[in-house]
């Protein structure tokens, strides 16, 4: 097979695994959707833990495919991360991110804050400083409606060059939050040097509180941790009210999950607001 570039290979050959070929037409069929526009953003509320209202909201992307109808990111994403397609992608979703917060603002909704997911391969890139920059003068979006969630692994791949990154992304005045917190084996020393606002526990040990002292222990730990360090913390992943009953016990500030609302399609996600109040 011939390579085309960067974007990979251009056609198939007999010889190519079936992974292979996978991968191959997945980058196809990404190519185009990305010059299409093939995406949305699907909004899923923050609810604030001890008076019930929408704080912020996390913007999730979504893969409308001709054929296939919606596409969950988990079955998009990495594939886009490993042939740097993420970096349109995720400069869609910043962009559309952001005209959503400026319109929604200017319509009256009082949203604080709209999350947008930033890839590894995203801040990786040097550009990504500018490109924030320019989507916010671009969109009207006031910068501190605006957060970015880095995942915990991400960071700590590389912290020291991470510090200089994250410094000038706040810079701009946006907040930032560490997504999947607990999975990536954060350095206490760098966690304390890095400018961040939010750290987010994972899914993982959410769902099990009920029954896990393990994960009992684990969450309680990362709310100490968070109170020490003068952190937001946000559970995700709530499903049930026993975990609430838990997380307030333990003084978690915000949650995000199912328990409240899924991801919704931008007229539903107002809808909710509307009928539960934000500040
Ligand atoms: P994430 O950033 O950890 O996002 C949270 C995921 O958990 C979302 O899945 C959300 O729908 C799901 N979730 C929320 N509450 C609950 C709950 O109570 N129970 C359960 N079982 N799940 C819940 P989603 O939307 O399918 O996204 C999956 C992942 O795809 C995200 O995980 C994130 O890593 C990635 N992703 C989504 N949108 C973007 C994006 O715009 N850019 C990048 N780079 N990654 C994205
Ligand atoms: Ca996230
Ligand atoms: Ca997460
Ligand atoms: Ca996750």
């Amino acid at each position: 097979a011939k390579r085309d570039g960067r974007n990979g290979f251009r056609f198939y050959t007999p010889d190519m695994t079936v992974e292979v070929r996978q991968r191959v037409m997945m980058m196809d069929e990404l190519r185009e959707a990305i010059e299409k526009q093939q995406f949305l953003l699907h909004f899923q509320p923050q609810v604030c833990l001890t008076t019930g209202e929408v704080i912020g909201a996390e913007a999730l992307v979504r893969w409308m495919h001709p054929e296939k109808g919606l596409i969950p990111p988990n079955d998009f994403i990495p594939y886009a991360e490993s042939s740097g397609q993420i970096a349109q992608i995720g400069e869609w979703v910043l962009m559309e991110a952001c005209t959503k917060m400026s319109e929604w603002r200017a319509q009256g909704y009082n949203l604080r804050k709209v999350a947008v997911n930033i890839s590894n391969q995203q801040l990786r890139r040097k550009s990504l400083v500018m490109l924030v920059k320019q989507a916010l003068a671009d969109t009207k979006c006031q910068p501190e409606t605006l957060e970015l969630e880095i995942t915990e692994s991400t960071l700590m791949q590389n912290p020291e060059d991470m510090v200089e990154e994250l410094v000038q992304l706040k810079a701009l005045g946006v907040s930032l939050a560490i997504d999947d917190f607990g999975t990536g084996y954060s350095s206490l020393s760098y966690l304390k040097q890095l400018p961040i606002n939010k750290l987010k526990i994972d899914r993982s040990f959410v769902r099990d509180l009920d029954v896990d002292e393990n994960d009992r222990a684990i969450t309680r730990a990362i709310i100490a941790l968070g109170k020490s360090l003068n952190l937001t913390v946000i559970a995700e992943g709530v499903e049930y009210a026993s975990q609430v009953s838990f997380l307030a016990s333990e003084q978690c500030e915000q949650i995000q999950g199912y328990l409240y609302s899924k991801p919704l399609p931008e007229e539903a996600f107002l809808a909710y607001l509307k009928e539960h109040k934000s500040r």
